[in-house]
Formats: structure tokens, sequence, C-alpha cells
């Protein structure tokens, strides 16, 4: 991760293929088009790699996770638990169908705690969100079951573990829904782009219908089309499709570089008697985006962040006081903040928040450390930074 380190000929092609007929947009234009349809030939794409009978691409990740909730009905009132580590995108998602976000705390996989998942779960509850972070994942078994025994839906936000498995299964087609990002900094990159993928087919109608303005796409003639209920626009268009294209026919081989850098990462840092390795599910395996590991403490946490900065070392972050993707900092949700008025549901609905305490997360968070890995590098820049890293923490915690 991120893709874009390893742009070159066949995004540029693909991106040629659209500029020279000028149509821009995923649907109609047929004469036009000159056989291309980006949008399209990525989503059979997508079907074989994450091995989903159906997908919708939108136009974010953050649009996924709306799509995914809003097609299985999912509106006003209800309630969608998630987990206090991820991005902001989560809730917002959640808050802009008028839903309410129940924030959970998580475990030593960095992803929804099961147990706090069943203590969570009211009458109004509709959805279990588990965000895959890291590229790593929650205990999927326990998580399936509290859904079925519960009758809940099972929402996969994967968008940060594209390519990482279950028991053999992609992440993201174990849910439901699974929702994925394909933005700036994702391991598939396109620029702007999403895509809720799975086996329900009216699901999978929903959401297409549902991003496109409702527009029910029967029949040749766009202008023509129905409307069987209310949507918005949540569509890419076809340039980012080209560059999406161009990308998921590599991801197998990001994945193996990965995947490699993972494990030198996990040899050589995971062998300090300080380090612990974030815990994967028994037949999980991690897409490689991140290096997770636990120090003893947030004290150490800090002082290891800090050696890494002052030895050199980048893009490695402790979460704990970080505003994009941890609780503690999100005042924004806890103080309610929105430019414009917000439903006394939603209001009611989050006033846990105030007295809310996450010590569990904090506990996990706090002493976590997450690295990215990043494509560009070489192998021998991978052995060399681990091994400085490995120093680093050696010498700070003695
Ligand atoms: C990136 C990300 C999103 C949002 O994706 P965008 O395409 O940037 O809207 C949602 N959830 C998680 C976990 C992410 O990392």
């Amino acid at each position: 991760m991120p893709g874009f380190e390893l742009f070159g000929e066949l995004e540029k092609q693909q991106v040629n293929d659209v500029l020279d007929n000028g149509v821009l947009m995923r649907y109609g234009f047929d004469g036009m088009r000159k056989g291309h349809w980006k949008a399209k030939e990525l989503e059979t794409e997508l079907s074989k790699t994450f091995k989903t009978n159906h997908v919708q691409l939108v136009s974010s990740g953050t649009a996924a996770v709306s799509v995914a909730l809003a097609s299985a009905g999912v509106g006003a009132g209800d309630e969608v638990i998630m987990p206090t580590f991820t991005f902001v995108a989560s809730f917002e998602a959640i808050m802009l169908l008028g839903a309410i976000p129940v924030l959970v705390d998580i475990d030593e996989t960095l992803c929804l705690n099961p147990e706090a998942v069943k203590k969570a779960i009211t009458p109004k509850t509709k959805a279990i969100m588990v965000v895959q972070m890291c590229g790593s994942m929650g205990s999927m078994d326990a998580l399936q079951t509290i859904a079925e025994n519960n009758d809940l839906l099972l929402v996969e936000d994967a968008c940060q573990a594209i390519g990482g498995t279950f028991n053999g299964k992609p992440l993201g087609s174990i849910g439901h829904l699974g929702c994925f990002s394909f933005d700036f900094v994702k391991t598939i990159t396109c620029g702007e782009g999403g895509a809720v993928i799975t086996n329900n087919e009216s699901y999978y109608t929903n959401a297409d219908h549902y991003s496109d303005h409702g527009h029910d796409h029967e029949g040749s003639d766009r202008g023509a089309e129905t409307h069987p209920f209310l949507g918005y626009n949540f569509r890419i268009s076809e340039l980012h499709a080209a560059v999406g294209l161009a990308q998921v026919k590599r991801l197998p081989e990001f994945l193996e570089i990965q995947r490699k850098y993972l494990k030198i990462f996990q040899e050589v840092v995971g062998a300090l008697p300080e380090v612990t390795l974030r815990k994967v599910p028994e037949g999980g395996i991690e897409s490689g985006a991140f290096f997770n590991f636990f120090l003893p403490d947030l004290e150490s946490a800090r002082k290891v962040i800090q050696g890494f900065k002052e030895g050199g070392i980048d893009a490695c972050w402790n979460y704990y006081d970080n505003n994009w993707h941890y609780i503690r900092k999100w005042n924004h949700l806890k103080e309610l903040k929105s430019l414009f008025p917000i439903s006394e549901e939603v209001k009611t609905g989050l006033k846990y928040l105030e007295n809310a305490n996450f010590q569990e997360s904090d506990h996990f968070i706090g002493r976590n450390i997450s690295c990215l890995i990043k494509l560009s590098w070489t192998e021998d820049e991978v052995k060399e930074r681990a091994t400085k890293m490995a120093q680093i923490i050696k010498s700070v915690l003695n």
C-alpha cells in the first residue's frame, strides 16, 4: 500500500482508451464509446477477485458503506455497531442515512471485540459493521455467529485489507455486504472510488439503482428509465474505473510484495522480547498492507515512535492520540458539531458517548504501533529498515 507507488504503462493505456473516445460516463453513450466499458469491466474483474456474485462500483469507500447499508434497508433511527478504531468515514457513512453509530471496544485483533458487540445489541440494532483494520481482520467466526443468532446484517469494511483472506475467503466477501475504497492511499488506487460487493441479488439491484439517482438501468434508452425508489449520485467515472482496472490486475503482484515485506518485519522486529505481534484469527491471512505490533504499554509505544522519528523511520504510527482513526480525539462526533440540524433520535442515540469508557480499546491502541508497508521499497531496504527498527526499540526501552 499504496498502489500509486507502482503506476506505469498499464494505467496510462487504460486511461488513454477512455480519453480517446471521450466518454467519461459509465452508463449510456453506447455508440461513442467504441466498446470501452471500464466500470463494467472493473466490476467483472472485482467479482472474480473477491469471489462474489455482484459488485457495484461507487465514488468512494465512504459512499460504499452508505450504499451498502442503504441497499439492505438500514436508515433513520437504526443502530449500527462499529469499532472505536477505524477511520472517521465509518460513522459518517452511518449518519448520512440518519442511522446511529454505536461504537464498541476492539480487542487484540485491532478489530471489533465480539463480547462487546453482544453487549451493545438492542432492539434497534440492524447491523454489525466490522472494519478490517490495517490489513488484517476481526474474529469472523464469532461475529458471524452473533449476526446469525440475532438476525443482524454483517457488513465488512475491508477498505484497508484488500486481498486479505479468512479460511480462504477474500475479506469483504464473508459478511452479507463488503465495502472497499480505492482512494489515493489504498492498496488498489484509482484516485477516488469504492465498491460494494454482495451475493444477495436484491441488495445488489438496490445498490445499483441507489448509487445512480434511483434509475432502474432497464432498456437501452437511458432517458426513459424510471425510478422504483429514491436515490443519490454515488457514481464512479470511467476515468477512475480505468485506473482501477489497471491496478486490480496487479493486485497479486502487490500482495506478494506486501506479504514478503511483512514477513521480514515480523521475523526481525517480532523476535524482540518486548514485542508482541497483533493477533490474526486462526485461518486468517493478512494482506500485508501494514505491519502491526504491541509494546508493553503506552509509554513505551510513545518512546519508540519518538525514537523512530529521530532515527528516520517514517510511516509508523501509534493511534492513541490520532484524531483520524481513534475515538479519543473525535470531539466533532462527541459534541455533535454539525453544519445542519441533526434529528432528536440521533442526538439521543449518541448520548452514550458523553460518559463512554473505552478502556479495553485504550489498552490495545495505546500499546500498538502500526507501520505502513510500501510497495516501492526494495527487499534490501526493508531488511535494513527492520534491523534499524529493532535497534531503536531495544535502545529506547532499555
Ligand atoms: C479509507 C477508508 C474508508 C473511506 O474510503 P474513502 O474512499 O477515502 O472514502 C473507509 N473505511 C476505512 C477503514 C478506510 O481506511
